[in-house]
């Protein structure tokens, strides 16, 4: 069977590669193991999160799959910390897993221009610009090809002494790359996952442990769902914690860690420690939250986040009665630690296509990240920039200083990480301006660039054609200083710094005031009624302007800076250029100054001949 793109693995990256690739009508394969629901999570059962949020508003806007399945699948949602800046707060949705998966499904099967294939990918070869896959079953080509195989690349679980082949619990390895693929470079270490016991939620004392209810004011992920409708029952999550006996258990049983006793040589996620790393990392601290959630409505399993564990499996029932409220835990299925081979990621480029290899293209985990969102990200950027180059379009590249996902990319392109790759705000230079509540404003231009006409893209139309009127109201509407509206966003110190007639947007930028609210209130005043998101936006915009004016000058300065295409073969063959810098760019390869600058190790001076255009 012959197709235009194949995706190799159903999870979080390969179904969203397939899902945007499907909107160019293309004919599209995607091959994953049997046995594996498309879209599944073998984590933790929540999509979003701190930067993981803004990543699955991004998709959103973009045309992809993830949020329309976390709203479908949500049975809990949060703005986590809520309580500090705009920029750094982020929606997450506790998900139902079985259903998130079901809709996968649902979605994915009944679209005309994927075939599901459920078949073990064996050996991949490439001849005269044509892959050829065979599987277990058969054999079948494409003009593209991504790979998205996550954790299974020669995958082997650890719980305890306990070592079994796999890439995850119940399912088998894929061979590694090197019996795939000629060619492409895996790197030399490897990775390392975990995740914690699942525990029978009948067995917990919940009156000892502290509930989180979802909440209704959460707006949902996709654009065209309705902003605080819920698709399935509501239910809490709730925080429990470790205390000096949990974390003496684990201590005590140092030498039975596979990850301390040298039987794991694979690297894990400094920002996603296991329990024995926090026992062993932070010797003074016993204390450390345990979010307890449920996986499922119909589930009979809560997951412990934050207790990530490979040690045997009496040590793992010992530490967790060892936490209140938990004391007469049974566990249904204990904790494991998965090694996996990962790609070395510096031999992509930004639209994650391999240097070499025209038409082969990577997403997901393999790459050395870790997360969901992450790898839905780079599965939106592989499956869209694929069918953009079989369709001989232009690439879809998004700036680091308008996303998350361009951050990522450029990352993960530019240097190799010697540890798997989370997203968090702080990875970006331009925080205040990538929002979760800007998103579409941020998004639309790429999205528009796709020439997609679906219904997505006559919402943003719409949408942002309101926001430019709501912004034109708050700057050309001016608030009389004899107007009652002023008195109830003041006490008397600051009705004094109120005494002239101001502008609502002026309005909005008074450091006491809650723009959000004070928006609403007003809006109430002229007796218009507004959607909430839309006030959000605009509130937030015109309360930052001054800062987000500065930084969008600045970043539109860094952004021609950095999208300056350079030639990094004209760079290496130059004289003025040290031996270290040529290797590191002919390893690399840049395409742009942005991407030259990220490399570590690029002396400032070869960047001052670079952006002098020198060469
Ligand atoms: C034990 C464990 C713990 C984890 N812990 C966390 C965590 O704490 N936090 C977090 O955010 N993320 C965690 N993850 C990671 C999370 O599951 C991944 O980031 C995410 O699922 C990656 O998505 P992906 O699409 O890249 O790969 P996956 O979701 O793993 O999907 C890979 C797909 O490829 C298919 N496949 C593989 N090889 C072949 C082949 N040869 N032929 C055909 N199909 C193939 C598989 O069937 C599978 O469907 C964990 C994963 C595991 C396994």
């Amino acid at each position: 069977m012959k197709f235009d793109i194949v995706i190799i693995g159903g999870g979080h990256a390969g179904i969203e590669a397939a899902y945007i690739a499907s909107q160019f009508k293309l004919k599209i394969g995607l091959i994953t193991m049997p046995g594996i629901p498309l879209g599944s999570a073998p984590c933790n059962p929540s999509v979003g999160g701190v930067g993981k949020g803004q990543v699955v508003r991004e998709l959103d806007a973009l045309g992809g799959l993830m949020g329309i399945l976390a709203d479908h699948a949500g049975i809990q949602f949060r703005t986590l910390n809520d309580s500090k800046g705009f920029a750094v707060q982020s929606t997450r949705v506790q998900i139902d897993k079985d259903l998130y998966a079901k809709k996968a499904e649902e979605i994915i099967v009944e679209n005309s221009f994927i075939k599901v294939i459920r078949e073990k990918v064996i050996s991949i070869d490439k001849k005269n610009d044509i892959f050829s896959i065979t599987t277990s079953e058969t054999e079948y080509s494409a003009s593209k090809l991504i790979l998205t195989v996550g954790t299974f690349l020669n995958g082997k679980m650890h719980t305890g002494s306990v070592q079994t082949l796999g890439g995850r619990i119940g399912c088998e390895a894929s061979n590694g790359l090197d019996g795939l693929l000629s060619n492409v470079k895996t790197r030399q270490q490897r990775f390392k996952t975990g995740t914690p016991p699942r525990l029978d939620k009948n067995t917990i004392d919940y009156s000892k442990l502290e509930e989180q209810p979802s909440d209704s004011t959460v707006r949902n992920f996709h654009c065209l769902h309705k902003p605080n409708q819920r698709y399935v029952a509501q239910v809490s999550c709730y925080l429990a914690k470790t205390n000096p006996d949990t974390m003496g258990i684990i201590r005590d049983n140092k030498e039975k860690s596979p990850m301390f006793n040298g039987q794991i040589k694979g690297v894990g996620a400094r920002y996603c420690p296991s329990i024995e790393d926090k026992a062993f990392r932070y010797p003074d601290k016993n204390i450390h939250h345990v979010f307890i959630e449920p996986e499922g409505l119909d589930l009979e399993t809560m997951y412990p986040s934050g207790i990530s564990s490979s040690l045997p499996a009496e040590v793992q029932l010992s530490y967790v009665r060892s936490i209140e409220g938990l004391e007469k835990a049974e566990i249904k299925v204990y904790g494991y630690a998965v090694e996996y081979d990962v790609v070395d990621t510096t031999q992509l480029n930004l639209t994650l296509e391999h240097n070499e290899l025209a038409g082969l293209y990577f997403a997901g985990q393999v790459n050395g990240t870790s997360g969901y969102e992450e790898a839905a990200g780079q599965g939106f950027i592989a499956g869209v920039n694929a069918a953009l180059s079989f369709l001989n379009l232009e690439p879809l590249i998004l700036n680091r200083h308008e996303s998350y996902i361009g951050v990522m990319i450029e990352d993960l392109t530019s240097n190799l990480r010697d540890e798997p790759y989370r997203l968090f705000t702080a990875r970006s230079e331009n925080r205040l301006y990538i929002r979760e509540d800007n998103t579409l404003q941020r998004m639309n231009p790429y999205r528009t660039q796709l020439l997609l006409h679906e219904e997505i893209d006559q919402y943003q139309v719409r949408f942002l054609a309101k926001y430019k009127n709501l912004m034109d109201f708050c700057d050309e509407t001016m608030i009389p200083e004899t107007s009652e509206l002023l008195v109830q966003f003041s006490g008397p110190t600051e009705l004094q710094k109120l005494v002239r007639r101001l502008s609502v947007s002026e309005l909005l930028r008074q450091g006491w005031l809650n723009p959000i609210t004070t928006l609403e209130k007003t809006l109430q005043h002229y007796g218009l009624q507004v959607d909430g998101d839309l006030i959000k936006t605009v509130a937030i915009s015109k309360k930052y302007d001054g800062y987000i004016k500065r930084s969008e000058d600045q970043n539109e300065r860094l952004k021609k800076m950095d999208s300056m295409k350079i030639d990094w073969q004209k760079i290496i063959s130059s004289g003025n250029v040290s031996f270290e810098c040529k290797q590191r760019i002919e390893r690399i390869r840049p395409e742009t100054f942005g991407q030259l600058k990220l490399i570590e190790g690029i002396r400032p001076a070869t960047l001052v001949v670079v952006a002098s255009k020198a060469l």
